[in-house]
């Protein structure tokens, strides 16, 4: 029986999971992943801002093995070797015919060594409880929030929905190092929200970075310190550390550089943010939709693999995104239409909602607890 090994148990692993189980059963499947459930990253900064337990937003894969029918261990994966056909997991070692390596991404310091040891981040479930604990012990003077991109925005507006409730003296304030927030956008994007944020009082300091922190103070590339603050991480991301002994060329988040058919090596498929796939010359966003149509086309292409068949290319579908800001009011495009204000976040969790794992009472759990929130 030929063996498939899935490094990372996120949207695009699991998709590849549930695909194989169901549509090549002779094929035996074994998920690592260091942490015992999935989590649904785009509804963690509404752990702070709307106070949704993070419990909600886990799905156990031991619930998921079970109904799926795929092996799961949970471990920190340290090494992949591809023409040897082994994962390496500290002191175990799980051998593969065919892999999906879809190990996500995790925080970039950029070397800022007091940044990694004092920031908050928001790329995890621990890190929304440890963010949530640390406001609800401290009231800081002012948030720092270090990056204007998406998660940026999403989690200024977080800590301002939390502390306007229980602290309204805190200041919120986001430093961006480019000229402009949400650079990457259309400009009306990037003016829209920034006009939201001034109305909520969150300030923005575009063209500064954090030169220094520690427990309680931060201090700015401009000279401007804050004695008393707490600083959010959400500056940039880097592939996770595995990622690196796969074969092929990374780009400089470390991501691999796939094929059309997701390949980074002959039986070797990376999907989901740490693949980087190029589509008429633009690389593809990093985003929910991309990953779960990676996870299941690499799936598909191993049990064609496996079945001596041709191939086929990866073509997600970008059906569009948005900005949601805690206040209710987002920018976003939806099948190439413009949406903003209460309408483009209203699409946000529905889209949320549609794709979350673990069934129909947690999707009304969710959605009861966005409501109340
Ligand atoms: C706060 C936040 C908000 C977001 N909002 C949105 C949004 O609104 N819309 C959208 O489309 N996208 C959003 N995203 C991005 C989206 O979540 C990602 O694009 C998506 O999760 C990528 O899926 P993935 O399967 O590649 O990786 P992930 O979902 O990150 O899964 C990676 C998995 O790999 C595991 N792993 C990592 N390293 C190892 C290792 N060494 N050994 C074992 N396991 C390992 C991790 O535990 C994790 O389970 C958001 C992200 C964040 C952080």
């Amino acid at each position: 029986m030929s063996r498939v090994a899935i490094v990372g148990g996120g949207f695009a692993g699991l998709a590849a999971a549930m695909i194989l189980r169901r549509e090549a059963p002779r094929l035996s499947v074994t998920l690592l992943d260091r942490n015992p459930a999935a989590c649904y990253l785009p509804l963690l900064p509404d752990c702070i801002g709307r106070a949704i337990p993070p419990e909600l937003l886990l799905y156990a894969y031991a619930d998921a093995s079970r109904r799926y029918g795929f092996d799961f261990w949970q471990r920190q994966v340290t090494r992949i070797d591809c023409p040897a056909g082994m994962v390496y997991a500290g002191d175990a070692a799980v051998p593969f015919d065919y892999l999906v390596c879809a190990a996500g991404m995790q925080p970039n310091f950029y070397g800022n060594r007091a940044a990694a040891e004092h920031a908050y981040c928001l790329a995890t479930i621990d890190d929304a409880r440890r963010l949530a604990a640390a406001l609800a012990e401290r009231t800081p003077v002012q948030v720092v929030v270090a990056g204007g991109g998406y998660t940026g925005v999403e989690v200024a507006t977080a800590v301002w929905r939390l502390c306007r409730k229980r602290s309204p003296a805190v200041r919120v304030l986001m430093v961006e190092r480019a000229a402009e927030i949400l650079a990457a956008l259309p400009p009306a994007a990037s003016a829209y929200v920034r006009a939201h944020l001034r109305r909520l009082n969150i300030d923005v300091a575009c063209g500064v970075s954090v030169a220094a922190a520690d427990s309680r103070s931060v201090r700015l590339s401009d000279g401007r310190v804050y004695a008393d603050a707490l600083l959010v991480w959400t500056a940039g991301v880097q592939a996770a550390p595995c990622v690196d002994s796969l074969p092929g060329q990374k780009n400089q988040q470390g991501r691999v550089i796939v094929d059309d058919y997701l390949r980074c090596a002959p039986r070797c498929f990376v999907a989901g943010d740490a693949a980087v796939q190029t589509v008429g010359g633009v690389p593809l966003r990093m985003s929910v939709q991309a990953a779960l149509t990676q996870g299941s086309v690499a799936a598909r292409n191993i049990i064609a693999a496996h079945r001596n068949q041709p191939l086929r290319a990866c073509r997600p579908r970008d059906l569009g995104w948005v900005v949601p800001m805690a206040d209710n009011n987002g920018w976003g495009i939806a099948l190439g239409i413009p949406v903003r204000g209460p309408a483009a976040v209203f699409l946000h969790y529905l889209m949320c909602l549609y794709r979350g794992r673990g069934g129909v009472g947690r999707a009304l759990a969710l959605a009861g607890a966005i409501a109340k929130g």
